[in-house]
C-alpha cells in the first residue's frame, strides 16, 4: 500500500518521531501551523473517520488519551490547544490514514478557514 503514514510507521520513511507505542505514532507535521503541530496517528491502516469501524473505537479514543497526555507533558492544559480531524476532502484531508493533529503554542481562531 502506497502510504507515506504507514511507511513513517515501518520506519521506511524518516520523521521527527515524539512518542510511539503498540498503538499509536506521534511525529512533528512536516509543514507547521503553529509553534506545536504533531501527528497522533494510529498504527493501524484506518482511512478516515469516515471509514472507522465499530472496532476503531478504542483505538479513536486511545488517540484522544495521547493528545491529553501530551498536553500534560507540554503544560498547555491550563492554556488550552486544538485538536483537528479532518475528514475528506471538502473536511480538508490530503492524507488518508487517519491522524489527529495536536496543535498548540499560540491562540487559535474560530471559525476556521
Ligand atoms: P490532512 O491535510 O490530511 O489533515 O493532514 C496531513 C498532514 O500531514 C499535513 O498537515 C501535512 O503537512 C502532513 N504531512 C504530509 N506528508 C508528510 C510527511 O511526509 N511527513 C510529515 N511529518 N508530515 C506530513
Ligand atoms: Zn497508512
Amino acid at each position: 500500500m502506497d502510504c507515506i503514514f504507514c511507511k513513517i510507521i515501518e520506519k521506511k520513511e524518516p520523521a521527527e518521531i515524539i512518542y510511539e507505542d503498540g498503538y499509536v505514532i506521534v511525529f512533528k507535521d512536516i509543514n507547521p501551523q503553529a509553534p506545536i503541530h504533531y501527528l497522533i496517528v494510529p498504527k493501524k491502516h484506518i482511512t478516515g473517520v469516515h471509514t472507522m469501524k465499530e472496532d476503531d473505537i478504542e483505538i479513536v479514543g486511545y488517540m484522544l488519551l495521547i493528545a491529553r497526555k501530551i498536553a500534560e507533558k507540554l503544560e498547555v492544559n491550563d492554556k488550552g490547544y486544538r485538536l483537528v480531524l479532518n475528514v475528506g476532502k471538502d473536511g480538508g484531508q490530503s492524507i488518508m490514514h487517519l491522524h489527529l493533529h495536536f496543535l498548540a503554542g499560540r491562540k487559535f481562531l474560530w471559525p476556521p478557514g
